[in-house]
């Protein structure tokens, strides 16, 4: 039986990677029966909102999609589409595994991180007051009567709100992931000797929730000391569970420690429903050129395949993304240490070369 997938191609350089994912996919001989839907710039040209309900519908009734990167509109009413989408189906859980490949750019050879970020709440809930505003004066005013603090009077705010329930649910999936994937350390990352409170509870639960799992290790570790230690030590590290924030942050460090955002996955996953799309963005400047690498929009397809239990389709789409990395001659720019490397090759011809290896 098929699996029916709603499909997303994305803005800028999306429709390109997600053409070759897809091919890739259904080379594997996995049937898909895939339900074409848009956001971002082309929803907002055809629908005039670049995140319809039809495409929402699309994703509750299918219950898996796979999306390329969307263009954060500027001016609209969204403040990032990506955040709303994530929001509109309570995907609270972000996944970034980062993995070194012999052969790709990588700074080590052995990186195997896997990126748990929270998804929901934090700076990234999007309640802000802009300066010289009535509200932010109030909040001025609040802090100044409440604490005694006095915030400059030209301040513009972003709220962090950090709950213990959403921190919750991100660990034990951490930790779940953890067991069910044959991990055996998940850190949590914080900065709670400054946000006592939000950062302190998302510490202190984490601690709460480690001890149902006396099987995996467990260790905390601040932000700021992770970021130094991932650096000059990676292979330290397993499972990092992190709020919203240093989620995305760190995760883009993970990516630059294997070889780029080329290679890098995701998956935005809730309850029942889980949206796998790459790290990275549009990358407008490259769009239509046939010239960025697919292989993070393929692992991201190798992450849903395993989402929905094809576990050998999974691994034989990976392994023949790492021959085809290893054997060097069909990558393209951002896989070689000199951007003008004559051998380069585009988008399309990645996806023949890893067809070619899956049907040898
Ligand atoms: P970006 O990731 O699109 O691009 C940054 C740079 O990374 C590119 O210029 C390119 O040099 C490199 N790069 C990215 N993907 C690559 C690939 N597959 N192969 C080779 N090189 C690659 O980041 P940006 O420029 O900050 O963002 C562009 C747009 O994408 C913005 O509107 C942003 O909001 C959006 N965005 C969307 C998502 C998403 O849909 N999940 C994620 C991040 C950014």
């Amino acid at each position: 039986m098929a699996y029916t997938i709603t499909l997303i191609p994305g803005d800028g350089i999306g429709p390109e990677v997600t053409d070759a994912a897809v091919r890739v996919l259904e080379a594997t001989g996995v049937e898909f029966h895939w339900e074409l839907a848009f956001a971002g710039d082309r929803a907002q040209d055809m629908y005039g909102t670049p995140l319809p309900n039809y495409l929402l519908d699309s994703i509750r009734r299918n219950r898996v999609a796979l999306k390329g990167p969307i263009t954060t509109p500027v001016g609209s009413g969204f403040r990032s589409v990506n955040v709303a989408l994530r929001k509109e189906l309570d995907l609270y859980v972000c996944l970034r595994p980062c993995k070194s490949y012999p052969g790709a750019p990588s700074l080590y050879p052995d990186v195997d991180i896997v990126v748990v970020r929270e998804n929901s709440e934090d700076l990234y809930m999007g309640i802000e007051y802009r300066r010289e505003t009535p509200e932010a004066a109030r909040l001025v005013r609040f802090i100044a009567e409440e604490s005694g603090d006095r915030v400059k009077e030209d301040s513009s705010f972003s709220i962090k709100a950090i709950s213990q329930s959403a921190s919750r649910r991100i660990v034990q999936y951490a930790f779940e992931y953890a067991r069910a994937n044959g991990r055996r350390k998940v850190t949590a990352v914080h900065k709670a000797n400054i946000m006592k409170y939000t950062d302190g509870l998302f510490l202190s639960t984490a601690s709460e929730v480690a001890r149902d799992y006396p099987d995996i290790e467990f260790e905390t570790i601040i932000v700021d000391s992770l970021c130094m230690q991932l650096v000059r030590f990676p292979q330290r590290h397993d499972v990092l569970v992190l709020p919203n924030l240093y989620g995305d942050i760190v995760s883009e460090l993970c990516a630059g420690l294997i070889g780029g955002l080329g290679l890098a996955p995701g998956a935005n996953i809730g309850d029942d429903i889980a949206v796998f799309e790459p790290t990275h963005g549009s990358a407008p400047k490259y769009a239509g050129q046939n010239k960025v690498n697919p292989m993070a929009m393929m692992l991201s397809g190798v992450l849903m395949l395993r989402y929905l239990g094809e576990k050998e389709a999974a691994d034989k789409v990976e392994n023949s993304i790492a021959q085809v990395v290893v054997e060097g001659s069909s990558l393209t720019y951002d896989m070689k240490p000199d951007r003008n490397d004559p051998t380069v090759v585009g988008t399309s011809q990645v996806a023949d070369a890893v067809i070619k290896k899956l049907r040898e």
